[in-house]
């Protein structure tokens, strides 16, 4: 069998972490299968309907390396891959549902159907919902509202009795009784267009895709797909709904989480590879131990049987540590491509770089490489070598256990050291640090807490001996005589 799997977003918003795993999950299962992953773009609800989410689509996935085999894009032997280019299809569609007596045409006003929902609501009717006012309908009658111009939906049959069951490959099997079931949906709306149900059926079947990989929100629509499907007298493709995303608190996922679409991560300096390898762990494991994967060992190893039913928490936290690990294995060329565009947008370089700017540039990413988490923290940690960033605060000078006379004195004592700092080494150097800080009676952390600011105008910096050779005795020393009169100002 030649599988066939989709990714079928509506572009009403931008892709967030819940939509990026459907794909995720259905590209992989398609390239461990050698099959075929399509894209489709279920844009039926014409109000909510938003330009720029369908560019959000292509812009995301090119970015995560990701890309489908047929597609509005792409193209491929049963598109169009647009639902709204597809209506004439829905419409042949849903005259065949008619003819079986499956679907029927309703006239209910706009106005009928809310006084409806009004009166169950006061009522506290259990069984809320349409009540099948027109599925009797005689052809005299249907004739009167035409005659009147009256406009209509189709609306789908579910059976008064008996159950419905599908099984998911995942949950196994699933019954629903027919009474439970949302009363004869809108499958066609007044507009011509369908609703998601006819459309997401129809193409399912018309594009023979073999597997269905979403969401389990989807799973209450799924009794009146089959439904549907059995109308038709078509077999629905498997199912199989991925297990839920919740946030920390055990609540699904949303923006009160944190930021949930991908277009934040891309901008809040997260790759794609420890995207891509974070987010195909939410529901799926290998085994208990093994984390890291590539987009190419995800390719050769995603099988379904390795789905955990049981939800998937997302951990921002985790998912930073992941980016981190992914900032270490870049190589020097890498890394430095990756920072420039943060460095210059905030302002720490020119573009092009200054001949002294390639030179520090160069030398920095054995310092960060071990310690950004983000891209975007590349230009606090460094700005400092680039720019004379100042000292906030004077106070910040001096550490808890000095006061302004020590550190002071403290201050005035680097030059000695910092006058053979070149030539050497980290050791010595150290040694000659240490050495002082004895003299003075001052502990080793007190006695650098000041050069660490004079230096950074903070006091988390990168290696402070590294930052020092690369920012030159010469500069250091500047900054270091700025701290003096500052405090001395104070
Ligand atoms: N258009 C639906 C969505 O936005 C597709 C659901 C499905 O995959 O059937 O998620
Ligand atoms: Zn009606």
């Amino acid at each position: 069998m030649n599988i066939r799997v989709r990714y079928a977003p509506s572009p009403t918003g931008k892709q967030h972490i819940g939509g990026v795993r459907t794909a995720l999950f259905n590209y992989f299962f398609a390239r461990a299968q050698q099959g075929t992953f399509i894209l489709r773009i279920e844009d039926t609800d014409q109000e909510r309907f938003q330009e720029d989410a369908l560019q959000d689509i292509y812009d995301t996935f090119s970015w995560l390396g990701i890309s489908w085999d047929e597609g509005p894009d792409k193209g491929g032997s049963f598109g169009p891959y647009f639902q709204s280019q597809r209506k004439e299809l829905y419409q042949k569609y849903v005259m065949e549902l008619i003819e079986k007596e499956a679907a029927y045409y309703c006239y209910c006003t706009q106005e009928r159907l809310e006084d409806l929902r009004a009166e169950q609501q006061k009522a506290k009717k259990s069984a809320t919902g349409y009540d099948r006012h027109c599925r009797d309908l005689t052809e005299a009658q249907r004739q009167e509202y035409d005659e009147k111009g009256i406009s209509k939906v189709v609306r789908l049959k579910i059976p008064l009795d008996g159950e419905t069951h599908f099984y998911d490959e995942l949950l196994g099997d699933i019954t629903r009784k027919n009474i439970d079931i949302n009363p004869d949906p809108v499958i066609l709306k007044s507009d011509g267009f369908p609703t998601y149900h006819l459309a997401n059926v129809v193409d399912d079947h018309c594009m023979e895709i073999t597997h269905i990989l979403r969401a389990q929100e989807w799973i209450p629509s799924v009794p009146l797909h089959v439904i549907m499907y059995k109308a038709f007298g078509w077999t629905p493709p498997k199912f199989c709904h991925l297990p839920m995303v919740m946030g920390n608190d055990g609540h699904k996922l949303s923006k009160r989480h944190g930021s949930t679409s991908l277009v934040d991560f891309r901008k809040n300096g997260y790759l794609p590879g420890a995207l891509i390898n974070y987010i195909s762990l939410l529901g799926w494991s290998y085994d208990d131990t093994r984390e890291f994967f590539s987009v190419d060992e995800f390719e050769k190893l995603f099988t379904l049987k390795k789905l955990n039913k049981a939800p998937a928490v997302f951990d921002y936290k985790k998912l930073e540590w992941f980016n981190g690990q992914y900032i270490r294995k870049k190589t020097p060329e890498e890394l430095t491509s990756l920072i420039l565009p943060y460095l210059i947008k905030d302002n720490v370089i020119h573009d092009p770089q200054t001949d002294k700017e390639k030179e520090i540039l160069k030398g920095i990413i054995p310092l960060i490489q071990e310690r950004l988490r983000l891209l975007t923290d590349v230009s606090d940690l460094v700005r400092f070598l680039f720019i004379d960033v100042g000292i906030p605060d004077s106070r910040m000078l001096i550490p808890k256990r000095l006061d302004k006379e020590k550190t002071l004195i403290v201050l005035q004592s680097y030059k000695e050291v910092l006058s053979t700092f070149i030539a050497s080494t980290d050791e010595e150097n150290e040694t000659k640090f240490r050495e002082k800080a004895l003299e003075l009676d001052v502990k080793l952390g007190d006695f650098l807490a000041p050069l660490r600011i004079a230096l950074t105008g903070t006091n988390v910096s990168p290696p402070l001996f590294e930052s020092i050779r690369l920012l030159g005795v010469e500069s250091t020393l500047r900054r270091v005589d700025q701290a003096i009169s500052l405090l001395e100002k104070e």
